[in-house]
């Protein structure tokens, strides 16, 4: 296959793509080409990253949502969940599974609130598991990841102070499309404007003044999607000097109301999923991509074809067993009855057979953010990068 005369040998070899370019690679089918650009994926990731995956251990703290987006199986107006909220016991059970496991970091995800109360709430949670998760393993405590949606700076930076780990943590808040009407197509329904995209864009300015390492992503395939919104997605990141990308294929779920539209064929849909994670990765570099869970929705094999497409953090899932049917913004989502006691190990297995290893104890920073900030983080083991700083390693578990 070719590009005005190029091959994708010549293609993938480039040091910046344009955007011509990004969407030929976005589009490619045959699995030999496919197979070229995995292998210069997973090339550029062990380069630059290392050949650690990171575990970032999934609380899904909630499944109360104010909002409505319209692909969400547990958007406000869906009554058919039954709601719940975790104790702050039961999330701190959850937190100490991680840490006495190894797992390094944890995330906290619920659907969105902004009343003091759920704002309290959370930080109480984040002091606690400072509190109680510093350790030998983890002098820092747990790195924490929060998925809690849109919030004002001053709750970010509350929660921020409260996670007393700032050199571990993360915020993700996916903009879903850069494209205004899609974005508007997914989350807005008539006379009921219930999210933004500017405002979006300007919470992970927020989060970045507050020091987070800041992740976003956007949905493949939602219905009337072309290569080139996927482009300008890229774009995106690259201008919001994205730390992390979460990026998942578009689901269709009953409990939303786009179910008519469908979804895109799986074997298409898995494949572009996976050039998206390959390409952001060539694009964006040392930043940290994780391999979703909805990705084994499309295929069994799903999370680990990711990470031989660049993508270099899991989330596996240690909510407890009795509440993750009733969180599910998409349908048949898989998990629901991994024990986590064996789970992450079972995991390791599959991670080690795409040639990579489980990052024990280490939180996994993204290593733009360190190189941006100047923090340092052990454990390390990428080559320098172009032009970039040198992050040492310090000792076998996080600083
Ligand atoms: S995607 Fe998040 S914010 Fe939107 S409805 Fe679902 S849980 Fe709520």
């Amino acid at each position: 296959m070719k590009l005005n005369g190029n091959s994708l040998d010549e293609v993938l070899k480039k040091e910046a793509l344009s955007d011509e370019d990004i969407v030929f690679l976005l589009g490619l089918t045959e699995p030999e080409d496919c197979k070229k650009l995995q292998e210069a994926a997973y090339k550029k990731t062990t380069e630059l990253m290392g050949n650690k995956v990171y575990y970032r251990g999934l609380i899904e703290v909630s499944n109360v949502c104010t909002v409505d987006c319209r692909y969400c199986g547990i958007r406000k107006d869906n009554h058919g969940v039954h709601r719940y909220t975790l104790s702050k016991e039961e999330i701190l059970e959850a937190a100490m599974f991680a840490a006495e496991n190894g797992y390094g970091s944890i995330c906290l995800q619920a659907g969105e609130r902004n009343d003091p109360k759920f704002v309290s709430f959370i930080s109480d949670c984040l002091r606690e598991i400072h509190r109680k998760t510093v350790s030998e393993s983890l002098p820092n405590s747990l790195g924490i990841t929060l998925s809690l949606g849109d919030q004002t700076k001053e709750v970010y930076e509350e929660w921020a102070e409260a996670s007393g780990n700032r050199q571990n943590l993360r915020y993700l808040a996916r903009f879903e499309s850069s494209n205004q009407e899609l974005f508007d197509f997914l989350h807005n329904v008539l006379h009921k404007k219930s999210k933004q995209l500017e405002h979006r864009l300007q919470c992970l300015q927020w989060l970045k003044e507050c020091g987070y390492q800041v992740g976003t992503g956007v949905m493949i395939g939602i219905p009337g999607q072309k290569l080139e919104d996927l482009c300008s997605d890229i774009r995106l990141y690259q201008k919001l000097e994205a730390d992390m990308i979460g990026m998942g294929p578009y689901l269709m779920s009953e409990g939303g109301d786009l179910k008519s539209l469908g979804q895109t064929e799986n074997k298409k849909l898995f494949q572009l999923s996976l050039n998206m994670i390959a390409v952001t990765r060539l694009v964006m570099g040392n930043i940290n991509i994780a391999a979703a869970t909805a990705m084994q929705v499309l295929d069994p094999q799903g999370r680990e074809t990711a990470i031989s497409y660049g993508a270099n953090v899991v989330m596996p899932n240690l909510t407890p067993l009795q509440y993750r049917e009733g969180y599910q913004l998409y349908d048949k989502k898989p998990g629901l009855k991994d024990d986590p006691e064996t789970f992450g190990l079972k995991l390791e297995e599959r991670i080690q057979s795409k040639g990579r290893e489980v990052g024990w104890n280490l939180s996994g920073s993204s290593r733009k953010w360190l190189n941006r900030t100047g923090n340092s983080q052990e454990g390390y083991d990428g080559k320098k990068g172009a032009g970039e700083q040198f992050v040492v390693w310090i000792k076998s578990s996080e600083s």
